[in-house]
This record gives C-alpha cells, sequence and structure tokens, in this order.
C-alpha cells in the first residue's frame, strides 16, 4: 500500500487528519530547498523509547537549519503519544517532520510558516529479517559525508539524506543490503539509517561522530556494552582496518542492533559480543526493563 493511501489519522500542525489528507503543495519551501528535519522513533508495548530524546533532537536539527519549531518538546512528546494511540498500534515507527511551508519561494525564506506532522506506521523490520540474523551485507558508498563545515551534519535534516539514498540505491543494485559511507577524510563514518560498531579481542571500536549523526540508539548501547564491563573505544577508523575486526553490527532506531556479515571484501561472524548486545537491546527497549537498563 502506498504511503500516501493508508488508514487512519496524521497529526498535522496541531489537529488529527485523515491519513490521505495530509498534503503539501508543490510549492513548498522544503520540497525546493531540503528546509525540513526529522525523526525516527519506536514504541515497544505502547511506549515510545527515549521519545524526549528524539523530540529535543528534532527541535535542535531545526535550530541548525536557522528555524523554530511552533512547539515544544513536551507538546511534540503528547502529540506524538496522542498519534501512536489514535493509530491503535503498541508496537510502530513514529515519524514526525518539520518543514518550511509554501508562503515565499526562493532561497530566502524569511517568513515561510513552520509545519510539523507525525505519522505512526507498523515498520517491523527495517532489514530483511531472515537475512538480518546471519548478518546482512553491506557495500563500501562511493559518497562520502561531509565536512561539518561544509553541512549541518549533527541535524537530522532531510538534505543530508540526498547521498544515503543514492548510496544505499548502489549498494542495492549491487545485491547488497545497505551501504557504508566514509566521511570527508576517508574515515568509516556510518550507514545510510544507521551507525556501525565493531569488535576485537573482546574490544568494541566505533568511529567518533564528528560529523554524523550520535544516534540515540549508538548512545544506548554503548551503555548496554559498559553495564556489561564490555570496554568501547570511540575513535577515527580507516577502512585499512577492517580486515582487522571480528565481528561488526549496526544500530539505530529503525534497525535496531542489527549483525553485520560482509562490508565488501571484509568479512565478519555474528559473535557473542553483537548477540549479547542484540538481546540486552531488545530487553532495554521494553517498557518493563529496569529504569538502569533502559536509561543507559
Ligand atoms: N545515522 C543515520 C544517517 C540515521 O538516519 C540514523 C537513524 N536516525 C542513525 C544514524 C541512528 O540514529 P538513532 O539511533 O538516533 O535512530
Amino acid at each position: 500500500q502506498p504511503f500516501d493511501m493508508r488508514d487512519g489519522v496524521i497529526w498535522y500542525d496541531g489537529a488529527f487528519v485523515p491519513w490521505a489528507d495530509a498534503k503539501v503543495h508543490v510549492l513548498t519551501h522544503a520540497l525546493h530547498y531540503a528546509s525540513a528535519v526529522f525523526e525516527g522513533e519506536r514504541a515497544y508495548g505502547g511506549v515510545i523509547f527515549k521519545m524526549r530524546e528524539h523530540n529535543q533532537r528534532l527541535v535542535e536539527s531545526a535550530r541548525l537549519l536557522d528555524f523554530e519549531i511552533p512547539y515544544t518538546v513536551e507538546e511534540i512528546d503528547r502529540a506524538c503519544e496522542e498519534t501512536l494511540a489514535r493509530q491503535g498500534f503498541s508496537d510502530a515507527y513514529i515519524r514526525p517532520i518539520a518543514w518550511r511551508g509554501s508562503e515565499m519561494m526562493g532561497v530566502s525564506a524569511q517568513h515561510n510558516k513552520i509545519h510539523l506532522a507525525i505519522a505512526v506506521w507498523q515498520w517491523p523490520s527495517y532489514f530483511d529479517p531472515a537475512q538480518r540474523l546471519k548478518g546482512i551485507r553491506l557495500d563500501l558508498a562511493q559518497w562520502r559525508r561531509p565536512d561539518p563545515l561544509t553541512a549541518p551534519s549533527k541535524a537530522k535534516a532531510t538534505g543530508l539524506y540526498m547521498i544515503c539514498t543514492m548510496s544505499k540505491h548502489a549498494a542495492e543494485r549491487k545485491g547488497y543490503a545497505d551501504a557504508l559511507m566514509l566521511d570527508w577524510r576517508g574515515q568509516v563514518a556510518e550507514c545510510t539509517g544507521a551507525n556501525i560498531f565493531f569488535v576485537k579481542d573482546g574490544v568494541i571500536h566505533t568511529p567518533t561522530p564528528d560529523c554524523f549523526l550520535d544516534g540515540i540508539t549508538r548512545r544506548t548501547v554503548i551503555g548496554l556494552a559498559k553495564a556489561r564491563g564490555i570496554e568501547v573505544v570511540e575513535r577515527a577508523i580507516l577502512p585499512e582496518e577492517l580486515s582487522g575486526f571480528e565481528q561488526c553490527f549496526i544500530c539505530g532506531t529503525a534497525a535496531e542492533v542489527t549483525p553485520v556479515a560482509e562490508i565488501a571484501d571484509w568479512r565478519f561472524t555474528v559473535g557473542d559480543i553483537t548477540s549479547t548486545l542484540m538481546n540486552d537491546y531488545m530487553a532495554a527497549v521494553q517498557p518493563s526493563a529496569p529504569k538502569a537498563v533502559a536509561a543507559a
């Protein structure tokens, strides 16, 4: 079913509208100039995991793009919860998006209205479930994450996803599930919608998020690993080092914790640390998880 023709309601500028009526005009600034920011959140057992952190990041992403969302984080939290309740799902994906409207056309958008919409749908698995447990296959992307002086790399801004879609398409054409992108310096950065981790000799290594999204799942997984007494090293990682790592996994709200079996010519096993963190993450997201675990 196409995404513009589903059942239910979408929260749109403060009111619920029938799903098919949640539209924008073709002369919307965001469509022409990528003046939009969004979030991806997941609810488990009717509770949105780390909702406050996600909605704070949404407001912060908008500020980085020089616009102010006309709702407080508390109001956005409540709107997300109400939309989830109205859709009637206990496990679901939540997509808030804020964008500049159609009052002015041209690069300048000083007087465009800022809109906010929230859609909720069921998205059980980001990667093919059968492939996911064996470890997915990644290609090395041609496109690189930009220098923070070139783009607002800390914002979850729609414009930054142009290179993600191009990289993901190129990988999919070659039969891969996703692509690993390097940054402008040639260091390992992230996948097109998830952060990346490696394991060697019982130690976790992950790139320092200085020019890409410091994922909320990434921070959760680092906390879970440390709670297990596993050492986590955040540092610059070069592609030449990939041959030395034993395990690899990626993580993100949609992807959760997903093992990686291959990156181009490099091979990894789905090992103990990866399996442990997959299980620990699925336990932490449950509403019944002890506070210390969920806060990790
Ligand atoms: N990097 C990119 C490019 C992403 O789109 C995402 C998903 N939002 C992530 C990393 C992971 O972020 P999070 O764990 O906050 O969902």
